[in-house]
């Protein structure tokens, strides 16, 4: 049996002790809050871009739909796919688009989800 040994460490000198490891915790709380607020600020903004983008890209002004039902019927394309590229993150940047292709009467417009491959003839033969 050995002698046990009782130390006594005062409260101030455990401070004292601790105090380093308490900044460092407190540094990288401060850090990461930093961080958290930046990725914030960064998904804002693609998201307001991507909004930009998709507004300006259904807009009949924009030229790749002939009628507001083309551009609704790539709308809700568009929403229907958007958990696609949302649930990959390398797919995260690849937005669906049309392909307009010119026939001897009209315009015809497909819609394509580059994630999953469908494609939707979306061509509003009313305007022709
Ligand atoms: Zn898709």
């Amino acid at each position: 049996m050995g002698t046990e040994v009782t130390i006594t460490i005062s409260d101030a000198d455990m401070l004292r002790i601790a105090r380093p490891y308490i900044d460092v915790i407190e540094e990288l709380k401060d850090q990461n809050k930093r961080l958290l607020t930046d990725a914030k600020a960064l998904v804002d903004e693609s998201l307001r871009n991507e909004n930009e983008d998709l507004k300006q890209r259904l807009s009949l002004s924009y030229g790749q739909f002939s009628s507001e039902k083309e551009s609704k019927a790539f709308e809700s394309f568009y929403k229907e796919h958007e958990k696609c590229r949302l649930n990959s993150k390398a797919d995260a940047g690849r937005l669906p688009y049309v392909i307009p292709y010119g026939t001897g009467i009209g315009t015809c417009v497909t819609a394509v989800c580059p994630v999953c491959g469908e494609k939707r003839e979306i061509t509003d033969i009313s305007t022709w």
